[in-house]
């Protein structure tokens, strides 16, 4: 049972793995009084994309404390120890974490942690010397808010009249594939969710697979991500923190080169649909049941002979336009930041940097309030902090700079990168100035 105060010293909007990485380290400070609201009734993870054999995208280090505080019982290996499977996981010998397995540890660390609420939807955050945060249940108070409300699913606007059981987000993909047998069904997004849904649907059972499988994407070709060490830099605290000090356009333009960093395909993946195809083609003589279609954008949708009939360009043939008929499109076209509604009564208070809310060193949203009061935001600053805001790969470390700064001191241990990114001079002996 959490114990109610009559005003919080901080109070997290959105219990995903970023806020609940603060609920985690902030467990062991109850000098800090805090409180975590969801709005689910229950803990979900990407739940409708949990299939089979799908993988954590990031080392299992980057869970939600081990970054910034190892002996956490809050830690991954904490969970194993605590479930009994601690050598199983090892002798296990994944090079990658299941991702249902990465979802159930979330799932008991929200459980673990009396401060983690659910059922309990924010509607409006007012502000007057403190927070008060109106949710569908109750009005708490607050001397500080974390922000952690994620993203959510996007597609484009050509396709979201006709979303329902023959079009649907990949964010739904467990509950919508079902019945698919004998159909032909397109799914739309080079990305790592693309890929998954593509391997899944010509993985099944001859009695349960679609007909004829299509795969769309925007980029040049199906490409990998890049998870290599150096690029792996670009997702250390020292990165993030050099690369806010860059003017906008240089920011953007890094983002946009290293975007197959974060949003390519994993290699893995791309090897089983490859050998898939493979093996229905040459093994199972299937010769028509798989087509591949990067480089084009779906550019129209219509129903027409009794299906849909999607438009594609393609940029290299800019004078054809083809086309492929389909009974089911899945959509895997991504996710945008999750508007901040509730935060309308102060809006006009908080300075903006382009799309975004201007944020400090310490994740706080420059606004003319108080300094002794922030509003946290936490992923929702991809152009100021790169791509490595909306991974998992920084959340303990930016958890612990909140944490930090709601305690007035700076714990941060430097951890300089083997690269040097700033503009500092090479002198003639090596040594840099
Ligand atoms: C399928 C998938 C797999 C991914 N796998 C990886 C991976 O392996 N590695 C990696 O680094 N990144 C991965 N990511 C990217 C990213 O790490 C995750 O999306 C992560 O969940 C982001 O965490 P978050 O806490 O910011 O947001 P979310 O997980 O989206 O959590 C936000 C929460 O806020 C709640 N909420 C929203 N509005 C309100 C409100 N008004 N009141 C109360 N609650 C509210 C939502 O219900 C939600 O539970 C993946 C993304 C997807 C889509």
């Amino acid at each position: 049972m959490n114990r109610q105060y009559r005003r919080y010293d901080c109070v997290g909007i959105g219990v995903g793995p970023a806020n609940l990485s603060l609920a985690s380290l902030l467990h062991s400070r109850p000098e800090i009084t805090n409180l975590f609201v969801e709005k689910r009734t229950t803990f979900g993870w990407h739940d409708g994309q949990q299939l089979p054999d799908t993988k954590l995208q990031v080392s299992i280090f980057k869970d939600l404390v081990s970054m910034a505080d190892p002996t956490s019982r809050f830690s991954f290996l904490s969970y194993l120890r605590e479930k009994g499977r601690i050598y199983h996981f090892v002798n296990a010998q994944f090079d990658l974490a299941p991702r249902q397995e990465f979802r159930n540890y979330l799932e008991w660390a929200c459980q673990l942690n009396e401060n983690v609420v659910f059922g309990e939807n924010v509607l409006a955050v007012d502000f007057d010397d403190h927070f008060a945060i109106r949710t569908d249940r109750r009005t708490i108070t607050a001397n500080n808010i974390s922000i952690g409300v994620g993203h959510q699913p996007w597609t484009p606007p050509i396709a979201r009249k006709h979303l329902g059981q023959s079009q649907f987000h990949v964010s739904e993909y467990v509950d919508r594939s079902t019945g698919l047998a004998g159909k032909r069904v397109c799914v739309v997004g080079g990305g790592q969710s693309g890929a998954e849904a593509f391997l899944d649907l010509i993985s099944r059972p001859e009695n349960e697979r679609p007909r004829r499988l299509s795969w769309v994407s925007r980029r040049r070709n199906f490409y990998p991500i890049d998870d290599s060490p150096f690029t792996n830099d670009l997702y250390m605290p020292g990165f993030s923190d050099y690369f806010v000090t860059l003017p906008p356009e240089t920011r953007e333009a890094v983002n946009r080169e290293h975007l197959l960093t974060s949003d390519g395909i994993s290699q893995e993946t791309l090897r089983a649909i490859y050998q898939r195809i493979y093996v229905r083609r040459f093994v199972e003589g299937a010769v028509d049941q798989v087509a591949l279609f990067p480089n084009r954008e779906v550019v129209g949708i219509e129903w027409g002979a009794g299906c849909w009939e999607l438009k594609l360009a393609n940029s290299n043939h800019p004078d054809v336009l083809g086309q492929v008929d389909v009974d089911v499109v899945v959509w895997a076209t991504g996710q945008r930041p999750t508007p901040l509604s509730f935060l309308e009564s102060i809006a006009h208070r908080l300075e903006r940097a382009g799309d975004e809310y201007r944020i400090d060193d310490d994740f706080a949203v420059r606004w003319d309030g108080p300094s002794d009061r922030s509003i946290f935001l936490q992923n929702a600053a991809l152009q100021q902090r790169g791509l490595a805001d909306k991974n998992l790969s920084l959340v303990a470390w930016r958890s612990q700079r909140i944490i930090d700064r709601l305690a007035g001191i700076r714990t941060d241990k430097p951890q300089p990168s083997f690269l040097e990114w700033s503009a500092k001079q090479s002198r003639n002996d090596g040594e840099v100035a």
